[in-house]
């Protein structure tokens, strides 16, 4: 049995002050979830739309969904006013979709831009010169029901710690690049970076917002 309220406690009791925890609830069970509720967790990750939709209506309301997933421009209107922030938005054209699909319902949808700044070529997002060109040139702009509250990005999956390190303080300086260029940018302040095996180092580097699912409710059966 996995002890979730006790790996929760043992977790949120090792975060300074100022870093939020997404609980990633991936692949795990709703009594799972339900357990971590009632330890008083309240923000939970998914990385599938129609995982995320089935325990978005039946958990309890006050539940704060994160998509973390890789989104399909087809399930975008699917999730549109059922999360409270898409951390994953990992092209223009995503991005302008949310936005557009957002005015039609008539809701702001919050997101993260998703950088890639890891050595795998599998991961998503854009690459850091992209975001931040999109950032200088002010194409932001166009959005009218769009939040962009920040970035989320992962280090390379690798043992070798200076590398990830290397990986989350290369997020962390293009956050303030972005800053620095744009300052009239507001609610740009969100920095999600760290998963199990690597927030220390992420929280170390600048993270305000940590990603973690095995280490609360075990390792995933896919
Ligand atoms: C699954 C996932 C996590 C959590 O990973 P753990 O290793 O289980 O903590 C964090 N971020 C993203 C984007 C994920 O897909």
């Amino acid at each position: 049995m996995t002890d979730v309220a006790g790996n929760l406690a043992a977790i949120k009791g090792a975060l300074p002050p100022g870093v939020e925890l997404v609980a990633v609830s991936k692949f795990h069970p709703a009594e799972m979830i339900m357990e971590a509720y009632q330890a008083g967790q309240r923000c939970f990750g998914e990385s599938r739309v129609q995982e995320l939709l089935a325990k978005e209506s039946s958990l309890p309301a006050d539940i704060r969904w994160h998509f973390i997933g890789h989104l399909q421009t087809n399930k975008v209107r699917q999730i549109i006013g059922r999360t409270s922030l898409v951390e994953s938005v990992d092209s223009e054209r995503l991005l302008n979709l949310i936005d557009s699909e957002s005015r039609k319902a008539g809701v702001i949808t919050r997101v993260l831009m998703q950088v890639h700044v890891a050595k795998e070529e599998t991961k998503f997002g854009f690459l850091p010169d992209e975001l931040f060109s999109y950032f200088k040139e002010r194409k932001f702009e166009t959005l009218t029901h769009t939040h962009i509250c920040g970035i989320m990005g992962m280090a390379s999956n690798t043992d070798d710690g200076d590398r990830v390190r290397e990986d989350f303080a290369a997020i962390y300086s293009l956050h303030r690049r972005i800053t620095e260029t744009v300052p009239e940018l507001r609610g740009f302040d969100i920095i999600s970076m760290g998963m199990s095996h690597d927030w220390r180092i992420a929280v170390e580097e600048g993270s305000n917002l940590v990603r973690i699912g095995s280490s609360i409710f075990g390792e995933r059966e896919y």
